[in-house]
């Protein structure tokens, strides 16, 4: 008996050894020459920019934007009737997180609440006090305006920052004469407020207009971001971008799938 337990354990070994080896051989390769992601760093706290964003406003100036807003205390405070801000620079595909805050004094119905937003060119991710403010679901905070609503409603109480990391991804238009005559491909959006997804990778119908149906309509590959204007006293802080690719890249392999 006392000889059999080490050959047991011999067997055991052999086995185990035999598996592992096995399962190396097993370790699937595409044959695709992935280049290494390049390493960037983080901030601090969650939703500070990391190393490689463009930062848009950080509270300190307004030397990315076109327009007349106030800053008040580090944070971009929409002055009504002033009109729009626009980013001096125009952008692709891109991640953009921003913060924002509906005035905390709640006045107005509907439309008339907290009503500003994000452009990306013609296309509105919409701003809105949708907080026990009635509206229709394509016009709330978060939808594309009049193209979807979100899937959830998931804003905060007026007044409360509120986070939103949007992932645009543009459009290739196909333009002759001044009109679109052919969509090559259509313009994505993802929006996630407060931690939360609530659109999911939209496909882009065209212009998100009040007064029209949505329809492409001619621009240039790139686009200035807007913040709109519509008379009420949203506050702003946080803005900063990433440029991303305008779809996944996958190179061409340059060599047979194989086993390592
Ligand atoms: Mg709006």
């Amino acid at each position: 008996m006392s000889y059999k337990l080490p050959l047991t354990a011999t067997f055991i070994v052999l086995i185990f050894t035999s598996a592992i080896a096995s399962a190396q051989s097993q370790d699937w390769r595409s044959g695709i020459p992935w280049e290494k992601p390049p390493i960037i760093t983080l901030g601090p706290k969650p939703g500070d920019p990391p190393s490689d964003a463009i930062i848009l406003f950080d509270g300190k100036n307004l030397d990315e934007w076109n327009g007349q807003w106030e800053i008040v205390d580090g944070e971009l405070h929409i002055v009504p009737g002033k009109g729009q801000m626009s980013t001096k620079r125009k952008f692709g595909s891109v991640q953009l997180h921003l913060e924002f805050a509906t005035p905390s004094e709640v006045k107005g119905r509907d439309q008339g609440r907290g009503n500003s937003g994000v452009f990306f060119g013609p296309y509105e991710v919409q701003i809105l006090d949708s907080y026990n403010n009635e509206t229709y679901p394509d016009g709330q905070c978060a939808s594309i305006y009049k193209q979807t609503p979100p899937l959830v409603n998931v804003c905060r109480p007026p007044g409360e920052w509120q986070t939103y990391d949007i992932i645009f991804n543009r459009p290739e238009l196909k333009i002759e004469n001044g009109k679109v005559v052919e969509v090559i491909r259509p313009g994505y959006i993802t929006v996630i407020q407060n931690g939360v997804l609530v659109v999911n990778r939209h496909e882009i119908l065209g212009s998100t207009a009040w007064h029209k149906p949505p329809e492409y309509e001619p621009h240039e590959p790139t686009l200035n971001i807007r913040l709109q204007d519509h008379g009420d006293k949203l506050r702003f802080r946080n803005i900063w971008l990433r440029e991303i690719p305008d779809v996944n890249v996958r190179p061409a392999p340059t060599r047979e799938p194989y086993f390592n």
